[in-house]
Parts: C-alpha cells; structure tokens; sequence
C-alpha cells in the first residue's frame, strides 16, 4: 500500500475536491516537499470562476490539463530527495525551499536563449496533472526541471509561499529601470502592487504615489510607504499626478490595476518620454488613445511577466525587513476550509489570503 495525503484536485469550475491522493515519491532530480503555505492569487479566482483561458470554449482547450492538485504559490520543507537532487540543487532534508512558478521545457527557442520565464509551452504549478501538479497538498514534488530556491530560515511559511507573487512585483519593477529622484506611479494596490511599492522604493524615487479602490489596502499602502495615496474612485487620478509634477506627468507608471481604465490612464499620467510597465492581467480588450505612446509623448511601455531571476533578491529582502510581506497576508485556513478560503479571497476585504497544508501552526 502507498502512503496518501490530503489534496485539493481541481476537476472544473467551481468543482474544487479535497480528496485522498498518493503521496507522490521523488524520481530522479526530483525533490519532495511537505506544503507549508499556498497563497490564492487573481488568476487562481479566474480558474475557479471558469475563465475560459484555463477550462478553453468553443472546442478548443483551455491551460488546464486533466484533474490536476491546485496551487502556484507555494513554498515547504524537503522531505525527501529523489537521486541526485541534493548534489542538483545544493539542499538537504529539512530545509524550506521554494521552485519558480514555471516549469521550463529547457527546449523552446526562449529556454536555450535563456529567456527561461517565456518558455513556449509555459507550463505553470497547478495547471497540469501529472507534470506540474500544485502545492494544495500536504506533499508536493518539485519536478527535476523546477528552478529551486533555498529559502532563508529566517523566512516564516507564509512570506516563503508569498516570494512567488513578490518576484513578480520585483520583475515588474525592474523593468522600469526607476532613477534616483523618479516620480513612480504604482497604480493597483492589490497583493502585488503593495510589494511593487515597497520595491520601487529601493531606487530612490523622489516620490511613489500609490493609486486604488479600496480605502484600506491605500492605508496599506500609506503605511508600507507610499508617499501619496489616490483614490481612483474620489479623485482626478490624472489631473493629481499632473499636479504633483508640476503639470508634467509621473516619470513612471506600473501599470497593475486589472481594470479596463487602468492602461489609458496610465498613458496619460505618465510625462514624455516617460516609462510604463504593463503588469495587469485584463479580462477584456482595451481600448486606449495609442497616439499617446509614438505621436505625442515618445513613450517606453515595457511588458513583465513572472518573477525571473528575481527570487533571491525577493528572500533577501524580506530576511532583512526591507519588504513586509507578513502585514498582507489578511487570512489563512485549513485545506479543509478551501471553500471559505475562495470566497475570503473573491470579497474585497482582504489582500491575500492563504492556504495551509500542514496545518495553520506548521
Ligand atoms: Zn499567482
Ligand atoms: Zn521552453
């Protein structure tokens, strides 16, 4: 008999099964690892909620392969190492490691560019049943084409499961290229854009004006550092940033609202020649005034996609304190509570909510 463990399998939308599993065992370059946290981010809403990019329509696929164990942000303890991990990857039982979200194929034009993050197949934790299951489980392999981090002791469970969604915050930031004395505009205060905020001040900005919706996550935000906190829904977002530039416009905007205004008046808080880095993740097409980007301001808009090579800069700064993860993390639950988990994370109140395999005090 094979050992079991407790897992959430998803089987479709809205269909999400706390279910007895195997427990899996390490091949080869392989490592397992007991779950200590997964966080529940954006897309992980759109999946449940049955986007079709994940469940597919009209006879096409969608990202989703079979039943796979739900879950992309997460981090554990090893357990067990399957042959020549330990040597691989420089890690040993006991210690709390993390893998990147994406599994690279090694194969694709962009993984032998070294492009690794946009790997053509682009194959995700959580998505796909036996190759990239996720870490909703009590148990998790870290398959041999993961990218594994040692992660800081230092680190709690829940700041370990969050360096997923901070390297991107971290990715998205650097590519912005923020000078000393900037004006930045993180607009979007969501889990992410809060550690956006907190990294853009890392550069030296002169001032980073935090833009949202909710009046607590901005208090968030005021309190984490932000400088000036707007309102989209109380104030002239736009005509607030002309004004604090001396009618200009922000040298930068990160662009990580996930709304349908978010991109146009991005485009036009940011000064000439000004820099915009697009983050969000829209359900719908936008339209925005393109002549903004060439004709009339000679703009640089950068895209950021995942966090690479952006992890150990992400556990460095939260082992020294540098960024605060810890006051984001709104909620955690049992996997038993899966259920109350999604709806926690789907309601406005919270920032991130997360999920613990092994127990809330593990
Ligand atoms: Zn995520
Ligand atoms: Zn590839």
């Amino acid at each position: 008999m094979s050992e079991t463990m407790k897992a959430i399998v998803m089987h479709g939308p809205r269909d999400y099964r706390l279910q007895t599993v195997p427990k899996p065992v390490p091949g080869p370059g392989e490592i397992l690892i007991r779950t200590g946290a997964v966080g529940l981010c954006g897309s992980d809403i759109k999946c449940y909620t049955g986007a079709a990019l994940f469940w597919g329509e009209d006879g096409r696929p969608g990202y989703v392969e079979g039943t796979p164990i739900a879950g992309h942000e997460f981090a554990g303890v090893v357990v067990e190492l399957g042959e020549g991990s330990a040597e691989k990857y420089g890690v040993a039982v006991g210690d709390q490691v993390i893998a990147e979200q994406i599994l690279p194929c090694g194969t694709c034009r962009f993984c032998r560019e070294g492009s690794y993050w946009m790997c053509e197949p682009n194959e995700i934790f959580g998505f796909k049943q036996g190759r990239a299951e996720g870490g909703m489980a009590e148990y998790a392999i870290l398959p041999a084409n993961a990218i594994v981090h040692l992660v800081d002791p230092r680190l709690s469970a829940v700041e370990a499961a969050y360096l997923e969604p901070l390297s991107c915050a971290i990715h998205a930031v650097d590519r912005a290229q923020i000078k000393e004395g900037d004006v930045v505009v993180v607009a979007g205060v969501g889990s992410i854009g809060l550690c956006m905020m907190q990294w853009a001040r890392e550069f030296r900005p002169k001032m980073v004006i935090a833009i949202g919706t909710r009046p607590s996550r901005l208090e968030l935000a005021r309190r984490l550092g932000a400088d000036v906190v707007l309102n989209v829904r109380a104030d002239d977002v736009v005509q607030a940033v002309r004004d604090l530039t001396g009618g200009y416009g922000a040298d930068v905007v990160i662009e990580a609202t996930g709304g349908l205004d978010g991109p146009q008046q991005a485009l036009e808080m940011v000064r000439k020649m000004g820099t915009i880095v697009a983050f969000s993740s829209i359900k719908e097409k936008v339209l925005v005034n393109w002549n903004l980007v060439g004709d009339q301001k000679e703009l640089v808009v950068r895209g950021a996609h995942l966090g690479p090579g952006c992890y150990p800069k992400a556990i460095e700064a939260v082992a020294e304190g540098r960024i605060d993860v810890a006051s984001l993390v709104s909620s955690q639950f049992p996997m038993e509570d899966f259920d109350a988990a999604i709806d926690a994370a789907m309601t406005a109140d919270g920032v991130k909510v997360m999920v613990r395999p092994s127990g809330l005090d593990a």
